[in-house]
């Protein structure tokens, strides 16, 4: 029997020393858009990169791995995975149930194909248990899970979700962008699907866009390559190679930004000029106690209003100190958003309203930086208020 390895092993090593031609240690970079045949009717494992390549095969096989799914399918973006998902999974007129608060991209591109009648889709507050149970009794093919939820870092509870779903006979996908299989793998907790923006902590250096679905189930697999050869959704073989290079130091990289998070996120609990702070780590939140059960750490996003109008965020986003502002996360740099006027700015007022995404609200992704220099930088953002 194979030892199975733990997901650390397998994000540091899985491929490393497989090359047979020249015994590279790294796996080489295969970019190409075609290979040959062997010889008439003799094709090899692969014949185009649409339809696969070895190095976006690598990656793929080492996110299956560490999300403990049958197979995964590596998309050009996070946006192009969660469409995917919609195409494998939905005939016209089927229900999809997704979070009234979900990425601000997957909002607008559900309402977008609902408008044009691919499918109908509702958007329910999937922390409130009864809202979630009378959206499964309209019998939706697909139910969309984000936890954390952005920008708010709300918390479902995956395993309930599942099972609910499950006995409906109804697929879970969930969006595990916000955490990384290395602190939350919704497989093993029923999901069907695991999506991933690999934009975000898999690669972890601001310096791709990618993505990937990982399906429990290996017909789902077959069912994602399939619709993803046919679409042509696939990710290039350069952007696989730089994110399995981002993805081989994900445990450390995560671990350490967490650390910082959650410190950073205990002082502005503390702050007269903080009102509102969203981060799972704290025992005020209330999904703390099932993020407990269903991560294995609170991860590095949080969330903050500021006690103030829009001036002062005007103010504090001026003077703020080592957080970049720009839109994405999970990069080893910090970065600060204000999620009204960027990320959830396509949503409309009116759905950020019902969302709880307010004109105050402040998101951080917490990077690799030291947690004293982070702190004395948003102090600076803070002495800048009146
Ligand atoms: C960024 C993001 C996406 C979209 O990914 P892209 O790589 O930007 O297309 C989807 N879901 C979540 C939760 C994200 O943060």
């Amino acid at each position: 029997m194979p030892q199975t390895k733990s997901p650390e092993t397998i994000a540091a090593s899985n491929g490393i020393g497989s090359d047979t031609s020249y015994g590279a240690v790294t796996p080489p970079l295969y970019l190409t858009s075609t290979f040959t045949f062997a010889g008439f009717d003799q094709a090899r494992d692969y014949d185009y990169t649409r339809a696969g390549n070895p190095s976006r095969a690598l990656l793929a096989d080492t996110l299956a791995k560490l999300e403990g799914g049958a197979g995964a399918v590596v998309t050009a973006t996070g946006m192009a995975a969660v469409d995917l998902v919609l195409a494998t999974t939905l005939e016209p007129g089927d229900l999809v149930v997704a979070p009234h608060d979900c990425y601000g991209g997957t909002y607008r591109l559900l309402a977008a194909r609902a408008a044009k009648r691919q499918f109908r889709v509702a958007f329910v507050d999937q922390s409130d248990e009864a809202a979630l149970e009378e959206a499964l009794q309209e019998r939706p093919a697909l139910v969309l899970v984000e936890t954390p939820s952005n920008p708010l870092m709300r918390i479902v509870d995956i395993r309930a979700t599942a099972t609910r779903a499950r006995a409906a006979g109804v697929k879970v996908a969930v969006d595990n962008t916000f955490l990384s299989p290395a602190l939350q793998r919704p497989i093993g907790l029923g999901a069907d699907f695991v999506i991933h923006s690999t934009t975000k902590y898999l690669n972890g250096h601001s310096d791709v866009v990618g993505g990937a679905v990982i399906a429990a189930d290996p017909d789902d697999v077959e069912a994602l390559s399939s619709w993803s050869n046919t679409t042509g959704v696939c990710g290039s073989p350069f952007d696989a190679y730089l994110t399995l290079r981002g993805l081989r130091t994900l445990f450390p990289r995560i671990e350490r930004q967490q650390r910082t998070a959650s410190a950073i996120a205990a002082y502005l609990e503390r702050h007269p000029k903080a009102a509102v702070v969203h981060y799972p780590g704290l025992r005020s939140h209330p999904g703390h106690e099932i993020a407990k059960t269903q991560q294995t750490g609170f991860g590095a996003m949080l969330s903050f209003e500021l006690a103030g109008g829009l001036d002062d965020i005007r103010r504090f986003v001026g003077a703020v100190e080592g957080f970049t502002l720009a839109e994405s996360l999970g990069g080893v740099e910090s970065l600060i958003a204000h999620p009204a006027t960027m990320t959830h700015a396509s949503m409309g007022e009116e759905a950020r309203r019902i969302a709880g995404v307010g004109e105050r609200l402040l998101r951080l992704s917490v990077g690799l930086e030291s947690e004293e220099d982070l702190v004395a930088g948003l102090e600076r953002g803070f002495s800048a208020l009146l």
